[in-house]
């Protein structure tokens, strides 16, 4: 089956059902549940050219991957889904695919650091120009494309790690007026949680590295798109190039979204959770999540997103050092990078994640920590985040 077809057919089921049926059948042969890891490069042809079910060779199509190919297009509501070797691969095949030297596109300006690096250092060396504006800023986004020669709008929302809402259906409408195609990163958001497409996006990308895997034990990207002749030219860009995921990484990628609203809705939880203690709390400077009602993309978030995710950030009044600190005091929340895993993991932007951007347009506030909650038991992370802050700054 192709991804194509297994995707569409589980149109009318709801987003759980599609999560654990999409995109795979039970084995013809001998029923398995679950996709074997077909770990094969190459297939048996009956006859010159006689391919079974279309597969020749493991980087043009192999059946664990077209399986996840199906699943995640299917969450996404698209028609196509494609599945990389890391996030980054995934953008990379999309920015060849669909720019040319010469071109321009419109990044966030507080992209995700890789993207920015890639377009910025990879990219733009090649000859592609590009401009960084806010996401939350509809015309300041308007005002930096180049009508004819920007091709591409390139939006995350909520955006890392500052958690900046883009308006996805007014953002398409503005790529679209000028002729560019609107790419969303949906990696914070997840595909239980924002359903670009169906706002009017082009194309969806993912890290599914984060909850896409949920469990921090895989590396791996997608790009989802409705229209057929967009999935021609990224199906022979994904071939051509051919970062694709390997067998294992894709079973463990489609693994992780059948439990992705399961997930979610903790990660969510905890989140609020989080979020309620932080805001009373006197060393903390600000609380940064758009499931506050005074966060500037309430409003937006609240229309395009089910609930607002598991990724927390806030600021310290005590400054820079105060931020290191918290990040080294915690015991449960784990110091590293990434995030979207079942695990809590803490941060600091401005030395870890975002290092590569300070100086830039993109720096990030030095007194910043971003918090990725797992799904923990609540009481123990909030219980962790005070013993972290009455390390660093006395008790209140
Ligand atoms: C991690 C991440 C990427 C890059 O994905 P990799 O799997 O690390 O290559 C892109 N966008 C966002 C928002 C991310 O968090």
């Amino acid at each position: 089956m192709t991804s194509e077809q297994a995707s569409t057919e589980h149109g009318k089921h709801g987003f759980e059902t599609r999560a654990i049926h999409a995109g795979y059948e039970p084995d013809p042969t001998t029923g398995a549940v679950i996709p074997p890891i077909f770990a094969t490069s190459t297939y048996k042809q009956d006859g010159v050219g006689g391919m079974r079910g279309g597969y020749e060779y493991s980087r043009s199509g192999n059946p664990t991957r077209t399986a996840l190919e199906g699943n995640i297009a299917a969450l996404e509501q698209g028609e196509r889904g494609f599945a990389f070797a890391s996030g980054l691969a995934a953008e990379d095949t999309l920015i060849r695919a669909l720019t040319r030297p010469g071109d321009h596109v419109v990044i966030p300006d507080d992209a995700y650091g890789g993207t920015y690096r890639l377009v910025d250092k990879v990219a733009q060396p090649w000859g592609l120009a590009y401009d960084a504006a806010p996401v939350s800023d509809v015309d300041a986004v308007r005002a930096a494309i180049r009508p004819g020669t920007t091709k591409l709008v390139w939006v995350e929302t909520p955006t890392n790690p500052l958690l900046n809402i883009g308006d996805i259906e007014a953002l398409a409408a503005v790529a679209h007026e000028a002729g560019a195609l609107l790419v969303v990163d949906n990696t914070f958001a997840s595909s239980y949680l924002q359903q670009p497409l169906t706002l009017g996006a082009d194309v969806v990308v993912h890290s599914t590295t984060k909850y896409a895997g949920g469990h921090s034990d895989v590396v791996g990207g997608a790009l989802v798109v409705r229209d057929l002749d967009l999935a021609e030219k990224l199906a022979f860009f994904q071939n051509s190039i051919g970062g694709v995921a390997g067998p294992f990484d894709a079973w463990l990628v489609l693994r992780g979204l059948k439990t992705l609203a399961l997930r979610m809705e903790r990660h969510s939880d905890n989140a609020e959770r989080v979020v309620e203690f932080l805001t009373s709390h006197p060393g903390v400077e600000q609380v940064i999540y758009p499931g506050l009602a005074e966060h500037p993309g309430h409003a937006v978030a609240a229309r395009q997103m089910k609930r607002f995710g598991g990724i927390v950030s806030f600021r310290l009044k005590a400054g820079e050092q105060a931020a290191l600190d918290v990040c080294a005091a915690t015991e449960l929340f784990t110091l590293g990078e990434s995030l979207g895993g079942v695990e809590s993991l803490i941060e600091h932007p401005g030395r870890m994640t975002h290092a590569s951007v300070v100086g830039t347009d993109l720096e990030v506030p030095a007194d910043l920590v971003r918090l990725s909650v797992g799904i923990e038991t609540a009481d123990d992370l909030v219980a962790d985040l005070d013993q972290a802050l009455a390390q660093v700054l006395g008790r209140a």
